[in-house]
């Protein structure tokens, strides 16, 4: 298939912006331009969500639901033949490792099946009351969901979104991160292909505070399904106040890697160190805070500095790659500056901390030990490559260090006593705890965090809930 990204999908049609333009999209791994983006302004939001309301009205409302889950899955049958080309647009566009992209993009297809076999499935139910009236609920689409999606996972992070959202009879416009915006505009083309109405899926890359600040508060938007910065989040929650819409955050986290001395430590360590540094540190969900019982502190140290020396990184496309450059150089900047924070704040650097040679934006991936829970290197998101290592005693330090973030989204533990991973994991704050693994989810898994890391579910039955009203009927008899 040939994809090109320098029109926006509206209403079924490529079109030129009207007050947005065409940029060129950066390539992290040369700091240089690798191709002609879109990107639309006000008035091309305007138009998607006319184009959104028209499609919710129209066609897509008036489809059996097993009509739309049948599109559902063409649709997907076709993301599953476009992997390798997804892979290689989201890759260059945002540096991720090529080998992972490959991963994780592979495993769409069955999200959005998965959610397509539920369409039709989305009852109500009957409500015992007295002889004098029959009650019964329905559940009804919620309408146009602006779903605004961030640069480390935009494929991902739409999948998530528009899996539930067309399962339950929304239409959508999405507007995916001005950093990254090429793969949501390949998406856009596989829509057309399936042959989705026109308008159930509409795609306008933009500037969050131009673009994406007008779909939030636009009065015919009916919800938000955002995945971001907490910041972004707060001011989008005031940006769309007027209008009373829905919202639902996909926030960041902190998440506490807890290994406790009982555990198999050579499979705990490779998790660990896997997790602090895929996707080069920028994902919300994980293991920035490895928290070791001291027994096992030395040998866990040690192993993040031998793992660390083994990380390939280099370019996002080559297949041997581990690890790609960060994202862009905002994301870079952020990362080398907690690299001086946790030095200023004592932490003891064992491995990494600089940027790497060349016009990239490459880092070492990077380990502090001897960290304490307060500092800011284990308080504060850095979503870059840094691991950052804090020693405890027992079980009632791992808990009260693990829980002591704003932050809630994932947390994992390993151990050999079954009693105590189940104590542990039942007390830790988070959306998701794993234990003796990490990372594990799947389209069935439901997904979001506690605190500050979110509101709502996105993946499991639990996702289609925020994409769906229901009403109650109370009928006299
Ligand atoms: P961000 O908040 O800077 O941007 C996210 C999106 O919001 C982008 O599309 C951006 O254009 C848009 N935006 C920015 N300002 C806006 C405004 N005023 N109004 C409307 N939209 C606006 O986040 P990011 O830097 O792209 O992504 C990284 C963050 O995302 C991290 O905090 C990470 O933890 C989080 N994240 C969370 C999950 C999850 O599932 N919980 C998944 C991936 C990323």
């Amino acid at each position: 298939m040939e994809y090109s990204f320098d029109r926006l999908f509206i209403g079924g049609e490529w079109v030129d912006p009207l007050d947005g333009g065409v940029r060129n999209s950066l390539d992290p791994a040369t700091g240089k331009p690798w191709g002609k983006v879109a990107y639309g302004g006000q008035k091309d939001i305007d138009r998607a969500v006319a184009a959104a309301r028209e499609a919710f009205e129209g066609p897509w409302r008036k489809m059996a639901p097993w009509e739309r889950a049948a599109l559902i899955r063409k649709f997907a049958d076709l993301y599953a033949t476009q992997v390798d080309a997804l892979a290689r647009i989201e890759s260059q566009d945002n540096g991720r490792a090529i080998r992972e992209s490959r991963g994780d993009i592979g495993l769409h297809s069955q999200y959005y099946h998965w959610f397509a076999s539920l369409a039709d499935k989305l009852g109500g139910r009957t409500i015992p009351m007295d002889d004098s009236v029959h009650a019964f609920t329905t559940r009804l689409p919620v309408g146009v969901v602006g779903t605004i999606t961030p640069w480390n996972v935009p494929l991902m992070a739409a999948a998530w979104k528009l899996g539930p959202a067309l399962a339950a009879g929304c239409t959508l416009v999405l507007k995916p991160a001005e950093q990254t915006p090429a793969s949501s505009l390949a998406l856009a083309k596989l829509f057309e292909e399936a042959g989705f109405p026109p308008g159930v899926v509409n795609v306008v890359p933009g500037d969050g505070p131009v673009a994406g600040a007008h779909l939030v508060s636009h009065p015919d938007v009916d919800k938000i399904a955002f995945t971001g910065e907490g910041a972004t989040a707060k001011t989008i929650l005031k940006t769309g106040a007027d209008t009373l819409k829905r919202f639902s955050f996909e926030l960041g986290g902190k998440a506490p890697h807890i290994l406790f001395a009982d555990c198999d430590v050579e499979n705990a360590l490779n998790a660990a160190t896997g997790s602090a540094w895929a996707l080069c540190g920028q994902s919300c969900a994980l293991g920035s805070r490895i928290l070791v019982e001291r027994p096992i502190y030395e040998q866990v140290v040690e192993g993040f500095r031998r793992n660390a020396a083994r990380v390939r990184v280099g370019n996002p496309l080559d297949q041997a790659t581990h690890m790609g450059p960060q994202a862009h150089q905002q994301q870079l900047d952020k990362t080398l500056s907690y690299v001086a924070i946790g030095k200023e704040e004592g932490a003891e650097l064992v491995s990494g901390g600089a940027r790497l040679d060349g016009d990239g934006y490459f880092v070492a991936p990077t380990v502090f030990a001897g960290v304490a829970p307060e500092m800011r290197i284990a308080q504060e998101e850095i979503f870059g490559p840094v691991a950052a290592i804090i020693p405890f005693d027992g079980e009632e330090e791992a808990v009260a260090i693990a829980n002591g973030t704003q932050y809630g989204l994932a947390a994992g533990l390993w151990t050999g006593d079954v009693g105590r991973a189940h104590r542990v994991a039942n007390r830790i704050e988070a959306g998701i705890v794993w234990v003796n693994t990490y990372r594990y989810i799947r389209w069935s898994t439901p997904y979001g965090g506690v605190k500050s890391s979110g509101w709502g579910r996105e993946n499991g039955i639990e996702a289609l809930d925020s994409y769906l009203e229901t009403k109650t009927t109370v009928i006299s008899t």
